[in-house]
C-alpha cells in the first residue's frame, strides 16, 4: 500500500472544499482544524461547518484533527482538570466526522515520572479516538518516547507523531545523523511508538529568543534533507503530514517524499534543483 500523504487545509465553512482540493491534489490524508488555533470552542453547523460533508471526505481522505494550540497534554496544572471537558468534546467530534487520530502537543512538564503517567491518562484514556502526542521542543525524543510506551503499557491507546523540526530543535538531530545512534533510534524510540509524521516546512528560520519559526525548508533548510529520507525509508507505512508553507509548496513537498518512497533518486535531485523548489526557499 502507498504512504499516505497530506497536508494542513485550513477553513471551517471552506473545510470540505480545501479537502477536495486536497484530494485533487493526489493527497490522501490531511490535518484539520474543528477549532479556532487558539480556542478549545468547537466549530458548529451555524459557523458553516458541514459534518456530513466532512464524513464522505473521511471515506477518501484519512484525516488527522489537531487539538487547538492551548490544549496540550501537560499545560500548567491549574489549567489541567478545565481542559477534560474540551478535549473530550473535540475527541467526540473527530471520531463522529470519521478521522482517525488527535494530535495533542505534550507540553511542557518538568519530570516524566508515575505522576505524570496517571495524569496523562486522566486525561486522554477512554477517549474515543486514538490520541498522537506531539513531541516537544523542550523534551529530548528518548523522554518523550520512554512515556509514550509506558502510557502504552498501561493499557492506554497512544502513538508518537514525530515532528521533524521539533527533534531538530530539542537537540535530537544526531540521533538521524550517526548511524549507531539512527539503529537505535528506530528500533527503541520510534518503531514502539511511531503513528505518523510532521514533515516541517515552514520558510521561517529558528529564532532562540521567541522560539518561533523554528522551521526550515524541507529541500532548503539547515535541517536538510538527509535525514528525513533514511527515516522515511525505514517507516513506509507510517502517514506523512506536511506542514508547509504554501498549497505550491505543499505540492512540491509530496513530490519530494514520494520521489524518496519510490526510492526516484534522480527525481529527488531534480526536485532540489527545479528553479520553483528554489523560488520557494526564498519565499
Ligand atoms: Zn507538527
Amino acid at each position: 500500500m502507498l504512504r499516505r500523504i497530506g497536508g494542513w487545509v485550513p477553513g471551517k465553512a471552506r473545510l470540505v472544499t480545501g479537502l477536495h482540493e486536497t484530494r485533487a491534489w493526489g493527497l490522501t490524508a490531511a490535518q484539520i482544524f474543528l477549532t479556532p488555533a487558539h480556542k478549545a470552542v468547537i466549530f458548529a453547523p451555524e459557523d458553516g461547518v458541514d459534518t456530513v460533508g466532512l464524513q464522505s471526505i473521511a471515506e477518501h481522505v484519512q484525516l488527522f484533527v489537531h487539538a487547538p494550540y492551548v490544549m496540550s497534554l501537560f499545560p500548567p496544572l491549574v489549567k489541567h482538570s478545565r481542559q477534560l471537558a474540551p478535549l473530550r468534546m473535540l475527541a467526540t467530534h473527530a471520531a463522529s466526522i470519521g478521522a482517525v487520530g488527535l494530535v495533542l502537543h505534550l507540553g511542557e512538564i518538568d519530570e516524566y515520572g508515575e505522576t505524570a503517567v496517571v495524569a496523562a491518562r486522566q486525561m486522554i484514556e477512554d477517549l474515543p479516538i486514538r490520541i498522537f502526542i506531539e513531541n516537544s521542543t523542550h523534551a529530548a525524543l528518548k523522554t518523550v518516547v520512554e512515556f509514550i510506551v509506558r502510557l502504552r503499557d498501561s493499557g492506554t491507546d497512544v502513538a508518537l507523531c514525530l515532528d521533524t523540526a521539533r527533534a531538530w530543535v530539542a537537540g535530537d538531530a544526531a540521533l538521524f545523523g550517526d548511524a549507531r545512534a539512527f539503529d537505535t533510534l528506530v528500533n527503541t524510540y520510534l518503531t514502539p511508538a511511531l503513528g505518523l509524521f510532521h514533515l516541517n516546512n515552514s520558510t521561517q528560520p529558528f529564532n532562540v529568543k521567541t522560539h518561533q519559526g523554528l522551521y526550515a525548508p524541507l529541500l532548503f533548510g539547515s535541517i536538510g534533507t538527509e535525514w528525513f529520507e533514511r527515516v522515511l525509508k525505514v517507516f513506509p507505512q507510517t502517514p506523512v503530514i506536511l506542514e508547509r508553507a504554501s498549497p505550491v509548496q505543499m505540492v512540491v513537498d509530496r513530490a519530494v517524499v514520494t520521489a524518496i518512497d519510490c526510492d526516484l533518486t534522480h527525481t529527488l535531485f531534480a526536485l532540489k534543483n527545479h528553479p520553483i523548489s528554489g523560488s520557494l526557499s526564498q519565499s
